[in-house]
């Protein structure tokens, strides 16, 4: 395929360097863009990672998740027989990185999950140019297109003034997308206390040990009908689950980029849908492979038909990888979240 990678079983794989990138499946040596449970397993012999990453693989699977873990810094180098290799932000979540590989065989960039849009809650995507880009395709659509984070909640804010005797209850993700909510509602001048569902805690305290700055925040703990008025986050499964009705006629939101789908959007039972991704839209996918100034894509977990084709057409190289073991991104971060609660 190319010089530096390869696809196995078990996912991405680097032969120069014997370590595979994001493996669904445990390998001696893995590189881990991010903490997301379809990309960062357990298991493994050693994992280089982001501080941040390793830090919260460690709050999900105990500090014994892999046999040696080494951080590597943003923009910080090593040498692993003859390939240099490199993290970048990739703007997901809290400590989400692009692999950067280069050697005799070129520059490739394993971007893993990415988004463009701002995120007050971790470090904004660097654009890094490479000769081969792998790059998600969750929203690979032309139909997604996320609009600006703040003018969805303001929709969440015109609710609580409309509706000031109402819990609004939000389901968010535990890993980036309940922090982002935060965050953006923060930006958006909105500073009562907010309260979580007992499995957001733990990533929500990390996030603020890191120095991201979140405001009041509190555990919902056995309150209900008490927070009427006030904005409780919990995981998306909980919105229609009996745990929500304790806080009565509550009205329910959902933030994701699947909000855009109409059917999706019903599915989620949340009566206030907002569209906000911790994934490129359509267009930032778009926009990001033109400045990479790559000539060979790939493509992997989504919609990987309509951006190979969209590349082939825009005069580049692409190929979808087909792996297993990825699921659509915001889907898979539910399921996640559902173990955490059990
Ligand atoms: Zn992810
Ligand atoms: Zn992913």
């Amino acid at each position: 395929m190319s010089d530096l990678l390869t696809l196995t079983p078990e996912g991405l794989y680097c032969p120069a360097i014997k370590a595979h990138i994001d493996p669904i499946r445990p390998v001696e040596r893995a590189i881990i863009t991010h903490g997301h449970a379809d990309h960062a397993r357990s298991g493994h012999g050693s994992v280089l990672a982001t501080p941040q990453t390793l830090d919260i693989m460690g709050l999900r699977y105990g500090t014994d998740f892999c046999g040696q873990p080494q951080s590597l810094n943003y923009g910080e180098q090593i040498d692993l027989s003859g390939i240099e290799i490199s993290l970048h932000p990739a703007g997901h979540v809290l400590g989400s990185a692009q692999v950067l590989l280069s050697g005799e065989g070129g520059r490739t960039v394993v971007s893993g999950d990415y988004k463009r849009q701002s995120d007050p809650t971790c470090s904004a995507f660097e654009l890094i140019t490479c000769d081969t880009f792998v790059t998600e395709a969750t929203f690979g659509l032309p139909v997604f297109r996320h609009p600006p984070a703040l003018k969805e909640l303001q929709k969440l804010l015109t609710s609580l003034r409309l509706f000031p005797d109402k819990t609004h209850l939000v389901g968010a993700y535990a890993l980036g997308k309940a922090q982002r909510v935060i965050g953006e509602l923060r930006a958006a001048g909105y500073d009562r206390t907010i309260y979580l569902h007992g499995a957001l805690v733990a990533l929500t305290t990390y996030y603020e040990e890191q120095g991201i700055m979140l405001g009041p925040v509190e555990p919902a703990a056995k309150r209900g009908k008490e927070l009427a008025g006030e904005i409780v986050l919990c995981p998306p499964g909980q919105l229609a689950d009996r745990w929500a009705r304790r806080f009565g006629d509550a009205v329910t939101v959902m933030a994701s980029g699947w909000m855009r789908v109409r059917a999706r959007a019903r599915q989620s039972g949340a009566e206030l849908p907002l569209i906000m991704s911790d994934h490129a839209d359509w267009d930032d996918l778009c926009k990001t492979i033109i400045e990479t100034q790559a000539s060979q894509i790939w493509v992997t977990h989504g919609a990987e038909e309509a951006l190979v084709h969209w590349c082939e057409t825009n005069g580049r190289k692409a190929r979808p990888l087909n792996m297993i073991g990825y699921d659509d991104g915001e889907e898979a971060e539910a399921s996640e979240t559902a173990v955490e609660t059990g």
